[in-house]
C-alpha cells in the first residue's frame, strides 16, 4: 500500500463550485437547455457531465444563434463589459456566476482607469479571467508576466493580478515597477485559495518520491501547481484524471510516498479515483 498525501485546498475553489452549482440550480429550475460564455470550467469531464445535463457551452460569436430569454451563465472567469453588453442587447436570461473575487478586481480597475492611471495586470494575456479584467479599462491594460521585457511604462500605474497567477511572479512583476513608475496603485488580487494551493503543494513536493497533479490541461492554475511541484520533486506528472496516471506510480515500489494535488477545476470525484487507481496496484 503507498502512503498517499492529499493537498490541502486541493481540486475546486469557491468560485468554481459556485459557478457549477448555480449551473444545475439553473437547468433544474427552468428545466430546458441552457447555455454557459464559454466552457464553464477548464476540465473536459465536468464540461462533458453538464451537456449530458443540456448545459451546452457557446462562443460568443455564436450567440446570435441564443432566443430572447435563452439562459445564459457567466461562468467564474467574469467577462469584459463589451461581451456583458452583448448579451443584454440579445435579451437574454443573464445568469452572474462571476466569482465576487473576480468582481471585485473588475470594480478597481474601472474605477482607477476612470481616475486616469493606467491598468497593468500581472497575468497571462490569453486566459479567459484577464480578458474579461481588461475589458472593465477599454481593453487597454499592459499585461505582464515575470521576465517580460517592460519599456515605456507610464508614470501612474494601477497593478491588479490574475486570481490564479503566482506570488513569485507578483514579486517580479512589482519590483520592476518600483523601479519605473512614480505613482502605483498595486492590489494583489491573487485569490486566498490559490495561495493555500500553492504553498500546500510546494511543502508536499519536497516530502514525496512522486506527485500527481490533476487537472484540465488547459487549466493554467493547474499548470502552475504542476510547475512547482516539478521543481521539487522530478518524478511529477500532470493528467487530466485517473487514466492519466503512469504505470510505475502505482507499481514501482520505490515510489512509496505519492503526492496527490488538484488545481480549482477538478471536481472531487475525479481526485478520489485518482486516489483509489493509484493504491489499487494495478
Ligand atoms: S480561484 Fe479564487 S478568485 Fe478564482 S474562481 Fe476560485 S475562488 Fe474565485
Amino acid at each position: 500500500m503507498k502512503k498517499i498525501t492529499l493537498a490541502d485546498s486541493a481540486g475546486f475553489c469557491f468560485g468554481v463550485k459556485r459557478a457549477v452549482d448555480t449551473a444545475l440550480k439553473m437547468k433544474e429550475k427552468y428545466k430546458s437547455e441552457i447555455y454557459t460564455l464559454g466552457p464553464l470550467i477548464h476540465n473536459n469531464d465536468v464540461v462533458d457531465f453538464l451537456k449530458e445535463n443540456l448545459i451546452f457551452p457557446i462562443e460568443l460569436d455564436n450567440i446570435d444563434s441564443l432566443k430572447e430569454n435563452d439562459t445564459i451563465i457567466i461562468r467564474s472567469h467574469g467577462v469584459s463589459e463589451k461581451a456583458l453588453n452583448v448579451l443584454k442587447k440579445h435579451k437574454l436570461n443573464i445568469i452572474d456566476a462571476t466569482c465576487p473575487y473576480v468582481e471585485n478586481i473588475h470594480k478597481k480597475v474601472k474605477k482607477y482607469y476612470d481616475l486616469g492611471y493606467s491598468i497593468i495586470i500581472v497575468g497571462d494575456k490569453d486566459h479567459p479571467e484577464v480578458i474579461g479584467i481588461n475589458g472593465w479599462c477599454n481593453d487597454s491594460a499592459l499585461i505582464l508576466k515575470s521576465g517580460d521585457p517592460i519599456f515605456n511604462i507610464p508614470n501612474k500605474v494601477c497593478v491588479v493580478s490574475q486570481t490564479t497567477e503566482r506570488q513569485s511572479t507578483w514579486e517580479e512583476v512589482l519590483s520592476v515597477l518600483i523601479k519605473t513608475s512614480k505613482e502605483i496603485v498595486a492590489f494583489n488580487t491573487i485569490c486566498s485559495a490559490t495561495e493555500v494551493r500553492q504553498k500546500s503543494a510546494e511543502e508536499i513536493s519536497t516530502k514525496v518520491d512522486a506527485m500527481v497533479v490533476i487537472g484540465g490541461f488547459n487549466s493554467s492554475n493547474t499548470t502552475k501547481l504542476y510547475e512547482i511541484c516539478k521543481k521539487n520533486c522530478e518524478n511529477t506528472v500532470h493528467v487530466e484524471n485517473l487514466s492519466g496516471i503512469p504505470d510505475e506510480f502505482i507499481k514501482d515500489g520505490n515510489l512509496k510516498n505519492i503526492g496527490v494535488t488538484a488545481g480549482a477545476s477538478t471536481p472531487d470525484w475525479i481526485i478520489k479515483e485518482a486516489i483509489i487507481k493509484i493504491n489499487s496496484g494495478k
